[in-house]
């Protein structure tokens, strides 16, 4: 087992892990514990060189800290990525080196799932370090974020109404979903039960033609939703949606969907905003599931009851971000970064009075 630090401006913490005996080759970003640990998930991809790997870690760890930030968890921001294909190379002596990896960097860095890592590669990673969350719930942890992700959405989307129409009314509202899996799926059925018009569409058109004959939705394909009319267009397939090509076709007056990366570029965002589309940051209105995670981390341990109030506040912190880009006539998207900044500039002010 070989762990090396690689220096990057900005981070607190990187380093490379590799276990010859396992095959494991990962990277650990902590990018900033001012707020608390560095939690983040730890997702599994064949990237063809580690550069790539790299680039996906830091940038993924550092919107860690911004999401938490503005949600106000009480956590920093931290990722981790094992390099290799999935099928091929996942073994219980892979996820045990991968467990003694994050245990060596004592609780500075706690993982969490993402992509193509599940449950039961946690779980093997777990009987090496104490530094994981997001394990089922019979064990007596916060189990799968995917329900509360949906439910911030919810009420991310209450705020959305209230800034558009001045009431957080979805009755007859039309409500497009695109990407109708564990989030959007639930999130369809959350806001149908409060009078919504749901209309969805999903890569898997088979799924989406289920759906839609089970529950009375309308379904569209995948490839002209963007040209639906609706009030609130919520992507909940992939990042990157919102670019030059979908962004004049829009039909919507807002967006708030939970997937992660919306924007194809930050300049897309000043598009929406000039388009007179009300768009919420999707690490704002997505953070359900970390919320839902961090209770964990609290003294007594999960509690969903706290967990469900605390998720409420996603209506709170959009409303904050829409204010701060009305009074300052910046794009919603730069406001939550604004927002997030003044919680991690506070808290490390907070810490520095504690020193003094
Ligand atoms: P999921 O895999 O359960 O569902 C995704 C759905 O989108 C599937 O039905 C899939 O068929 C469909 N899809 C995939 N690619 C598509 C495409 N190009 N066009 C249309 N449909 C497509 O995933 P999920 O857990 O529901 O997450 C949805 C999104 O929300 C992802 O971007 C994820 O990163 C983000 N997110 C999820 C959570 C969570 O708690 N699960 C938290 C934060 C952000």
């Amino acid at each position: 087992m070989e762990i090396t630090t690689i220096h990057y401006d900005g981070y607190e913490k990187v380093v490379r892990c590799r276990d010859v005996k396992s095959g494991l080759h990962a990277l650990i970003a902590v990018h900033d514990t001012t707020l608390g640990p560095a939690l983040g998930g730890m997702r599994m991809l064949p990237y063809a060189r580690e550069d790539d790997a790299l680039f996906d870690v830091l940038r993924l760890a550092k919107g860690m800290t911004y999401k938490s930030a503005a949600a106000d968890t009480g956590l920093g921001g931290g990722k981790s990525v094992i390099i290799g294909d999935p099928k091929a190379l996942k073994s219980e002596a892979l996820f045990r080196a991968m467990g003694r990896f994050v245990d060596s960097l004592d609780g500075r860095y706690i993982t969490a799932e993402d992509m193509n890592i599940g449950i039961k590669d946690l779980e093997i990673v777990r009987k090496e370090t104490r530094w994981v969350t997001g394990l089922s719930r019979e064990s007596g942890s916060s189990g799968n974020p995917s329900p509360y992700t949906a439910l911030g959405c919810q009420h991310g989307m209450r705020a959305v109404l209230e800034e558009l129409d001045g009431v957080a009314d979805f009755r007859g509202k039309r409500i497009l979903i695109q990407g109708v899996g564990a989030v959007g799926g639930r999130l369809a059925e959350l806001v149908a039960a409060e009078g919504a018009r749901v209309i969805i569409c999903d890569i898997d058109e088979a799924k989406a033609d289920r759906l839609g004959k089970q529950h009375g939705w309308e379904v569209v394909t995948d490839a002209a939703h963007v040209d639906v009319p609706c009030d609130i267009y919520a992507p909940c397939a992939r990042g990157e949606g919102l670019h030059d090509g979908t962004i004049p076709r829009l039909k919507c007056r807002a967006i708030a969907g939970a997937a992660n990366n919306q924007l194809l570029e930050q300049r897309h965002g000043r598009d929406l905003k000039a388009r007179g589309i009300l768009y919420a940051p999707d690490f704002l209105i997505n953070a359900g599931g970390i919320i839902n995670v961090s209770i964990e981390m609290l003294p007594g341990g999960y509690d969903e009851q706290k967990s469900l109030k605390k998720i409420e506040s996603i209506h709170t912190n959009l409303r904050k971000v829409f204010e701060i880009a009305r009074v300052e006539g910046i794009p919603t998207h730069e406001a939550a970064v604004r927002l997030a900044e003044q919680r991690i500039a506070a808290g490390r002010a907070a810490k520095l009075a504690g020193k003094a």
